[in-house]
């Protein structure tokens, strides 16, 4: 009898062995091969995600040509060193960083002191061109003026493409007034600008101000310039979703 117990308990014991080693065998494949998915997936992760963002556009509510006037050995208008190439680029970025915050895609026509390209006639085309590439919902160029009879004409003035651009120009006359800069010169004719007149959306040339005259002391502060392209953007702001 006491032999038959001790052959059943032996039984007992390798059975409970054989059990807990198969338990543990079980739990380190499940381990492992979980281990090895995880490992998967993150592989699977790190390499595939940077794809899916790229292709995920931003949802913009808009896009808008910003067209900073001249660039590279076509100055605009001077003052001493200040080029209106380089006012106008300030500007620009500044309307673009609010329209931005606005979720409203801003396309530069130039970033940097370039031209688009050394044949005047051909820039102008490549910029207008912009808006249909971009599929745009307004074109908006900016300038300053040189002189006009005497040093002592000062203001602003918005130019525009046809009747359409109207509204546009009309909302961001009424911002740059805000500022209380200078004198509003009105809404202006700009339908033989080349770029305005080979663009394919509604367009406004914004002429900010006189280079030589009073204005010239905003106009070299790039402060009151990034004031000036807050008031730009909160017009087409107002427009961008009617
Ligand atoms: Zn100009």
């Amino acid at each position: 009898m006491a032999k038959k117990k001790k052959k059943k308990k032996l039984r007992v014991d390798r059975v409970a062995f054989v059990a807990i080693i198969g338990i543990a065998l079980l739990f380190g494949i499940y381990k492992g091969a979980s281990f090895i998915g995880e490992h998967i997936v993150s592989l699977f992760l790190s390499y595939s995600q940077p794809t899916v963002e790229a292709k995920v556009e931003k949802n913009y509510r808009a896009t808008v040509v910003l067209d900073p006037g001249h660039g590279g050995i076509d100055a605009g208008a001077n003052a001493g060193k200040l080029h209106e190439k380089n006012i106008s680029l300030t500007t620009a970025k500044a309307i673009g960083e609010a329209l931005e915050k606005e979720n409203i895609k801003a396309v530069y026509t130039r970033t940097s002191d370039e031209a688009l390209h050394e044949d005047k006639v051909t820039d102008l085309n490549m910029r207008a061109q912009m808006s249909q590439t971009h599929h745009a919902k307004y074109f908006v160029s900016i300038h300053v003026n040189d002189y006009d009879k005497s040093n002592d004409v000062t203001g602003f003035e918005v130019y525009t493409r046809n009747k359409e651009s109207e509204n546009l120009a009309k909302a961001i006359s009424q911002q740059i007034t805000k500022l209380n800069y200078s004198k509003d010169r009105g809404l202006q004719d700009g339908s033989s600008l080349a770029v305005l007149k080979n663009n394919t959306v509604p367009s406004v040339l914004v002429e900010l101000g006189y280079i030589h005259g009073p204005d010239y002391q905003y106009l070299n502060d790039n402060q009151k310039l990034k004031q000036m392209g807050i008031a730009i953007s909160q017009g087409i702001i107002e427009l961008i979703d009617e």
